[in-house]
């Protein structure tokens, strides 16, 4: 938008807040120091709170350290929660995204609802795995990254090497913030390349000064002749930071750093703050909306059940889109046209609990509701419109659930609609009547599935391989159409949660025939929750 477009528009109240608002997840590969990072963002905006923990008490806390032992069992983070705080008149909502694989899905929700990524990197193991699959997560969205090369006080790769990775592998233009002033046991500190400030491991939040002439006597020489050859070279060579290129994704600035020894987390920060996008506009089914709107949109990225097994409550995390939520408001569920009333959502500030009675753009905040709420809903005040753009994908593994005890099926029934709509499971019914199926992306998520019956549901499973092996949502042009389909197919075919219909093929010879004879019908392996 132009300047002249800008005054045009009438000064929105809340502009103000959405500015200050900064949304993002840490992306990095198991044992890169996402953990010991998020401690140290966490140290700077003072107190702690960890959304799934909220009013952690009694019962609570035991459910939920039953549930982390499936996490610490696997060393994997299964929960995703949300942590905010504030840092220099900015407020963070740092979004955790679960660490394994198996978790796509879930983490790719959790994307969907940040502005911006900070990518960790381990400075002796350049871009790994999961990083990579996560980046390519964030590049769907183009959401703009900024790197933080971890472990600088342990052996490590060139800088050069690193950066070089970053590119070649990510296909992603680096234009390094700071440079290390050596490396591993001689790590010293690092020089900011655009202002020449020094700021030394040992030296605290101050600069040791200007230019490298500040290090004669702090570092050897050898070292110093060292890094100003290597900032010579990284100042001819390499891309300087542009902000227009970053924040449409094809450009990182990165950091180098310590997590371990907080060093460089204040810089990372001051990155964040200063260049990372405040929330942004967000495209619905009907038109576009801009954050700082008048009127509150929100949408739902992440339903977690069961804090407690004696109130089968749950808490849907909602990020807001536009204007302001404030406690008791009236809401409406675009899905079900029904209106809802938000009486104690639950914030997740970190400081200061009168901040939390109001939550603006780029903020999440914790529903407690008792499975009315669903990922990917839209609430409103009023406007009939949906956000795009938080999926569900086809399941790789479609299991049936065998129960020791059959006296429990209808209980298993519930429980399974209740963790499908928490995102846990799909669940397939079979519109020829057979037992339901359940289909996950990865086959942990088996595991969490058979934990969570039987702590919070005291039900007994396995599972047993089904003649189906592959899952397709089915669309059709018209009613007719589809009709026709279901009509000739009822025997593969099922609902999922929503009712929608799906066919279940028993191998991918099978399921391209369909494709073959059906033209008109449209076989996805993503849906778009609405
Ligand atoms: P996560 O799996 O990405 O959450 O990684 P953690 O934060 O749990 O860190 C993994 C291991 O690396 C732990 O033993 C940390 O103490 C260690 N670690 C994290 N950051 C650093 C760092 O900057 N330097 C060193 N030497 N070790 C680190």
């Amino acid at each position: 938008m132009t300047d002249a477009a800008l005054s045009l528009r009438p000064a929105s109240p809340y502009a103000h807040e959405v500015e200050r608002r900064r949304t993002f997840a840490i992306i990095s590969h198991p044992d890169a120091g996402k953990t010991t990072l998020t401690e140290k963002l966490l140290m700077f905006g003072g107190a702690i709170q960890l959304a799934g923990q909220v009013k952690a008490k009694g019962e609570r806390r035991r459910t939920r350290s039953d549930w982390m032992a499936i996490e610490r069992e696997r060393g994997i983070s299964v929960v995703t929660s949300v942590m905010t705080f504030e840092y220099r008149n900015c407020v963070f909502n740092l979004l955790d995204t679960p660490g394994h694989e198996d978790f796509s899905e879930d983490t790719y929700r959790t994307l969907t609802a940040v502005d911006s990524a900070v990518m960790v990197i381990d400075a002796a193991k350049g871009i790994e795995e999961r990083t990579k699959k996560l980046f390519e997560v964030c590049r769907l969205r183009d959401i703009p990254i900024v790197t933080f090369v971890n472990k600088m006080d342990r052996e490590s790769r060139d800088p050069f090497e690193i950066l070089d990775e970053i590119e070649q592998t990510l296909a992603l233009d680096v234009a390094p913030l700071t440079w290390p002033i050596g490396g591993g046991r001689d790590f010293a500190g690092t020089f900011e390349l655009k202002s020449g400030r020094i700021r030394l491991v040992d030296g605290g939040d101050d600069f040791a000064g200007e230019g490298l002439g500040a290090l004669k006597g702090l570092v050897s020489e050898h070292r110093l002749a060292t890094v100003t050859e290597e900032l010579e070279l990284a100042q001819g060579a390499l891309k300087a930071f542009d902000l227009t290129s970053f924040r449409e994704g094809h450009l990182t600035p990165v950091l180098f750093g310590s997590a371990l020894r907080n060093f460089g987390v204040r810089d990372l920060l001051d990155a964040l703050a200063d260049l990372a996008p405040a929330p942004q506009g967000l495209d619905s089914d009907k038109r576009p909306v801009e954050p700082d709107e008048p009127r509150m949109t929100a949408f739902v990225f992440k339903v977690q059940a069961n804090m407690d097994p004696n109130h089968r409550d749950r808490i849907a995390f909602v990020r807001i889109c536009s204007g302001k939520l404030t406690r008791g408001m009236k809401v409406k569920q675009t899905r079900t046209q029904k209106m809802i009333g938000v009486h104690a959502p639950q914030f997740f500030f970190a400081q200061d609990r009168a901040l939390a009675e109001e939550a603006y753009a780029g903020d999440v905040v914790g529903i407690p509701n008792h499975g009315a709420l669903r990922i990917g809903d839209t609430l409103t005040e009023g406007e009939d419109i949906s956000f795009l753009g938080v999926p569900s994908f086809a399941p790789e593994i479609l299991r049936r659930v065998r129960l020791e005890d059959a006296m429990k099926a209808k209980k298993l029934k519930s429980a399974l609609q209740e963790l499908a709509e928490e995102g846990v499971v799909q669940v397939f019914r079979p519109l020829d009547g057979s037992p339901a199926l359940v289909g996950v992306v990865g086959a942990l998520q088996l595991d969490v599935l058979t934990g969570r019956l039987l702590a919070e549901y005291g039900l007994e499973v396995g599972f047993e391989q089904s003649q189906y092996s592959i899952a397709r949502w089915v669309t059709a042009p018209t009613k007719q159409a589809l009709d026709e389909f279901v009509a000739a197919n009822r025997s593969g075919l099922a609902e999922d949660l929503d009712g929608d219909p799906v066919l279940l093929a028993g191998s991918a010879f099978q399921m391209s025939r369909a494709k073959d004879r059906w033209e008109k019908i449209e076989f996805t392996d993503v849906k778009d929750v609405r």
